[in-house]
């Protein structure tokens, strides 16, 4: 059995990592996807797999972080598929290691414009679409770093924290509305921002984690589909971890 046979779920930053494993584990279970990034040739790479494995999917080249991208991103979607059910708001940016007086303003406004303003913007317009239509569920990626301070990370740590209360006042918002709103944060995640925040050294990762290692972006996909799903019927405004133990 299915569990999205119908829907349509709209994933950024789906071209690597996180978003990636989540976009196929919703073609997998039959949602319609719309696919955005800001780099085109990998979406390609990752929208001609869907295809091959006989799921519905558009790409969309989109900077989550530029109105009319996500307003067009958006727009499209639902010119497409009809509708939109599950919005997965992930795109995300690490930021370059500098404690908090060495931080230059455009790298601070950088991490911002991409993890906080980025996922308001993607918010806006799906949310407006879901209330057109009577129904919907947002998942915004934190991360551990959003309960957690970050030595050397503080705008990333600061982005993340504050998605934690965009999150949960959307829920709010939106509560009578059905319209869920709730946050994922994961761990220490094999991907491709890690290879970058590890600069290789993969054991610096594990080692942070009480579980002794570092999570897959599958297991994160499922923790998604979770709370997009039924299954999840009940939650609102919260903020999951799936980060082997990291954050406790
Ligand atoms: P990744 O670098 O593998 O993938 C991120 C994707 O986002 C890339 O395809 C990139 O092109 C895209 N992106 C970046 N800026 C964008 C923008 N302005 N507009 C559209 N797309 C943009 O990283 P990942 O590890 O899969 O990270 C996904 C999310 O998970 C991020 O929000 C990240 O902060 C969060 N996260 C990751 C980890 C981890 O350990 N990997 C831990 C906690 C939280």
């Amino acid at each position: 059995m299915r569990r999205f046979p119908g829907k349509v779920a709209f994933v950024t930053g789906a071209a690597s990592g996180i978003g990636r494993a989540t976009a196929i584990a919703f073609a997998r279970e039959g949602a319609q996807v719309a696919i955005t990034d800001r780099t085109e040739a990998p979406l390609e790479e990752l929208r001609a797999e869907i295809e091959a494995d006989g799921g519905a999917v558009l790409a969309i080249r989109c900077d989550v972080s530029v109105p009319a991208d996500v307003e067009a991103a958006v727009a499209s979607t639902v010119a497409q598929f009809g509708r939109l059910d599950c919005a997965f708001n992930n795109a995300g940016i690490e930021n370059k290691a500098a404690p908090v007086h060495e931080i230059a303003l455009d790298e601070w406004d950088r991490i911002l414009d991409v993890n906080l303003r980025g996922t308001f913007l993607c918010m806006k317009q799906e949310i407006a679409q879901m209330l057109r239509q009577g129904s919907g569920v947002v998942v915004n990626t934190a991360s551990g770093a959003a309960i957690r301070g970050v030595a050397g990370g503080a705008s990333y740590a600061a982005s993340k924290h504050a998605l934690i209360g965009l999150t949960k006042s959307a829920a709010l918002d939106y509560a009578k509305s059905n319209i869920r709103v709730n946050a994922v944060l994961p761990g220490n995640i094999e991907t491709s921002m890690m290879d970058r925040f590890t600069g290789g050294d993969i054991q610096k990762a594990i080692a942070l984690e009480p579980v002794g290692r570092l999570g897959k972006p599958e297991e994160i996909a499922d923790a998604v589909l979770w709370m997009c799903s039924d299954l999840g019927s009940f939650v609102t405004g919260a903020s999951i971890s799936v980060d082997g133990g990291w954050s406790l």
